[in-house]
């Protein structure tokens, strides 16, 4: 039995109050038929005052891009975990490969931004993903392991099995080039595997993993397909609710189709 589908989209750097207004007026219009997959959309956090007027009522939930590792204090430009919940976001996106790319983030710190997530009832949603380089090496089931060992260092299987996993490699995002349904099944199975050993079987199998890299409405389908992918993080394709809409209805599609 496949999971329900979760598609998430990370809107990035993009998107002010009357963007987001005509986003949701969109969706609204569009969303008939998306009620069977789990919505998340995660604003900048500029936005997401107009973002959570806007999905009351509907059933998209928000998250945030990221986090920092205190609940308050002198870290000037930064966001903490109760100020997203005090927003209205319920999840937030952890180690994106933008954060480890340009902004230093590390094994140490996703770690550190997982526990006070933990700490402020919010959902983290993990991300980990190789370089181009590290694939041509043949290295990427050992990132991915090395991603994973780093960030979940000191949890508990309970704490574990509540994550959620993007599996995000780096040369496919926001490039057009998508790993092949193959590719995204081989590395989602390994994060599984590596998982069963930390929480056991069962608890593995229950975990969304998620995929992301120029995911379109014209591949959803396809890789969500694949047994161990649960949805998708979405970027581009995320900031039209119409293109957003369609990957949310091609993954309802995949998921009837196999159940
Ligand atoms: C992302 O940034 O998480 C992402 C997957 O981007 P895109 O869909 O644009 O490749």
């Amino acid at each position: 039995m496949k999971k329900r589908p979760f598609v998430a989209g990370n809107w990035k750097m993009n998107m002010t109050a009357p963007l987001v207004r005509a986003w949701f007026e969109e969706w609204i219009r569009l969303s008939p038929g998306t009620e069977e997959a789990e919505t998340i959309v995660c604003p900048p956090y500029t936005a997401l005052g107009e973002a959570a007027r806007r999905a009351a009522g509907t059933a998209v939930r928000l998250g945030g891009q990221n986090l920092h590792w205190e609940d308050s204090g002198a870290f000037t430009g930064e966001v903490s975990g109760p100020m997203l919940v005090d927003a209205g976001c319920r999840f937030v996106i952890i180690g994106h490969s933008e954060r480890r790319q340009y902004f230093g983030e590390t094994e140490a710190t996703v770690q550190k931004r997982i526990a006070a997530a933990l700490r402020a009832g919010l959902r983290p949603i993990v991300c980990v993903g190789e370089t181009l380089a590290q694939r041509e090496a043949d290295r990427t089931l050992g990132v991915i392991q090395a991603q994973l060992e780093g960030g979940l260092a000191g949890f508990t299987p309970e704490t574990i099995g509540g994550l959620i996993f993007a599996y995000e490699p780096v040369w496919a995002i926001g490039t057009g080039r998508t790993a092949t349904p193959e590719q995204a099944q081989v590395v989602h199975r390994a994060i599984r595997d590596r998982l069963a050993q930390k929480i056991g079987n069962p608890a593995a199998g229950c975990v969304i993993i998620l995929y992301g890299g120029s995911v379109k409405p014209a591949n959803a389908c396809d890789l969500f397909r694949k047994p161990d992918i649960d949805g998708f993080l979405v970027g581009g394709a995320s900031l039209e609710a119409a293109a957003f809409g369609e990957i949310v209805k091609e993954s309802i599609r995949s998921y009837k189709e196999v159940n």
